[in-house]
């Protein structure tokens, strides 16, 4: 847990959320400000700046991230309709908040191409 860190501090309660999910590994909650109808932040519960600090021994964690995101697609109800799942990292992608997160984004239809 790093304590200057906001979704440390989600993981540990001190902040609210609106959790939609937690297990051993990971904790997905919703975004503060949606970009679609479904918009969710899935984290490991172990602070990892971002996935250029994510190492062989996360492996387990890392996958976990893509399972659950399937798991809440189903449970959103937007496994048919499609959505999008991304991870931002480093100043090009605008990663903003630095705790490796998958944004599970879904709902309405997106427009492509993305970049
Ligand atoms: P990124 O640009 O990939 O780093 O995205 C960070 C995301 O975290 C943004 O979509 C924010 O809206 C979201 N966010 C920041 N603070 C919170 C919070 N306290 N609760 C929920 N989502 C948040």
């Amino acid at each position: 847990m790093s304590s200057d860190c906001i979704f440390c501090r989600i993981i540990a309660g001190e902040v609210p959320s609106e959790t939609v999910y937690r297990d051993d590994r990971v904790t997905a909650f919703r975004d503060i400000r949606p970009v679609a109808p479904v918009h969710i932040l899935i984290v490991p519960n172990k602070h990892i700046a971002s996935v250029n600090e994510a190492e062989e021994a996360d492996e387990a964690v890392l996958g976990r991230l893509l399972l659950t995101a399937k798991r809440l697609a189903v449970q959103e109800g937007i496994a048919k309709s499609g959505y999008r799942l991304i991870i931002n990292t480093g100043p090009h992608a605008g990663q903003e908040v630095f705790h490796l997160h998958l944004h599970l984004i879904g709902g309405q239809r997106m427009r492509h191409p993305m970049g």
